[in-house]
Parts: C-alpha cells; structure tokens; sequence
C-alpha cells in the first residue's frame, strides 16, 4: 500500500503513521525527520534545510524532492509506504507521481488529517521529541511515565525549536498557502479521504482504519 498522509504540522500524522507502518509492514518516510537527522549530522545539505525550518519555512522543492525520492527508491519501500510530510507543494506533488509514474506505480490513497488552527497550536505546544531515539511524546495526549524522560531509552525530551508558538503559527500560514493547494490536487484526483483528527489517539486510529477500508 502506498500512502500520503496529509495535514497541518501537529495533526498527528507521525504517531498514526509509526502505528500503521507497524501494523501493515509499511515504511514510515518523514521528510521533517529525514532533514533533522541531517542537520544534527551536520552535512551541507542538512545545514542548508536547517535555516529554513528553524523559522518554519518549507525547505526549497529541489531539495526535499531529491531526498523523498531517494528515500523512496530504497529496498524497504518496495512493499509499500507511507510519507509523512511530503509532498507539502503542488511541484512535490507532481514531482512524485511523476516519480511513481516511471516504476509503473501510484499512489493507493491520501489521508487527511483534519484539525482546527488553534488545536494545532496548542498540540505542537505540548509535543515533546527524545533527543536520543527520536520518540514523540505529547504532555496532554501521551505524556512521558516519568517527566522530561524517554519511556524507551531514558533519553532528555527535548521541545522541537520550531514547536514555539510564533513559529507553529508562521508554519500553519505556510501550510494553508502551500500545502491546501496539495489537498486539492488529490481531491481532484479522487485520491483524497478525509478523518477527523480531534480527540483520543486511539479515536484517530479507528477512523484511520476504517477509511482504509472503506474507499
Ligand atoms: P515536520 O517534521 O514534517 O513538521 O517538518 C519540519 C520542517 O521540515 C518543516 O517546517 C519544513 O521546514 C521542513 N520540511 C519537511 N518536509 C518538507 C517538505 N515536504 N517540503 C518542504 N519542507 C519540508
């Protein structure tokens, strides 16, 4: 199966997609977090991307393009993924299907994660990332067993840089300007499914499951 999953920073794309890659065999590919591991490795690539995203701004096309695509021509993604965070454009939209396109393949389906502005801020604002392993926690929605520590590996829980409010609400206006005109793109392809993403994680995931069911 390959899907995109869709939707405003914070809408809970990351935590759905780790628990469906896991339940179908699916490769999770996070564009967001593949650009993080290379800023902390410090390659030129990474750097670049990281002046971008430290102010909320969506990294040039050519590059996020050149690293999905790469990502996704890898053996693990043979059986079927999920992108989390791309495309994020109309040109990385295209650029895809036109990459899935020429290997014969397309898209299954695009799921969108919909919730209001202010319930993404107050998300992003409470969302919290192990510094070792990467886990995300949410101190309202899944807070850590003990504060400030990973449940997994005991890691520091750091706040992302651009989880600051000013910032969450400059990447929500980047993601009306850009990223609807995605969700149009599909829904003009009858690709698009459209869930609530308010409530219990675990309300979420139902009706995850039930829209991939059902089209
Ligand atoms: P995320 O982890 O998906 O919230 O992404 C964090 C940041 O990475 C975004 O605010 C952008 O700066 C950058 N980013 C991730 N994916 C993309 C993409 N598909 N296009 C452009 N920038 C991206």
């Amino acid at each position: 199966m390959r899907l995109v999953f869709l939707g405003p920073p914070g809408a809970g794309k990351g935590t759905q997609a780790k628990r469906l890659a896991v339940a179908r065999g699916l490769t999770q590919v996070a564009t967001g977090d593949i650009l993080r591991e290379s800023a902390a490795a410090g390659t030129a690539v990474g750097l670049e991307a990281k002046s971008f995203m430290d102010r909320g701004a969506l990294v040039p096309d050519e590059v996020v393009i050149r690293i999905a695509e790469e990502r996704l021509s890898r053996a693990d993604c043979r059986e079927g993924f999920i992108l989390d965070g791309f495309p994020r454009t109309r040109p990385q939209a295209e650029a895809l299907d036109m990459a899935l396109r020429r290997g014969g393949l397309s898209l299954d389906r695009v799921i969108y994660f919909d919730v209001d502005e202010e319930e993404v801020v107050r998300r992003n604002g409470a969302r919290l990332t192990c510094t070792r392993c990467g886990e995300v926690y949410n101190t309202l929605a899944r807070p850590p067993r003990l504060a400030g520590r990973c449940d997994k590996c005991s890691g520091d829980l750091k706040r992302r840089a651009d989880d600051e409010e000013a910032t969450v609400r400059a990447r929500l206006k980047v993601y009306r300007e850009n990223t609807d005109p995605v969700r149009k793109y599909y829904a003009q392809r009858a690709k698009l499914t459209e869930i609530q993403a308010v409530g219990e994680i675990e309300e979420i995931w139902h009706r995850l499951e039930e829209a991939l069911t059902s089209w």
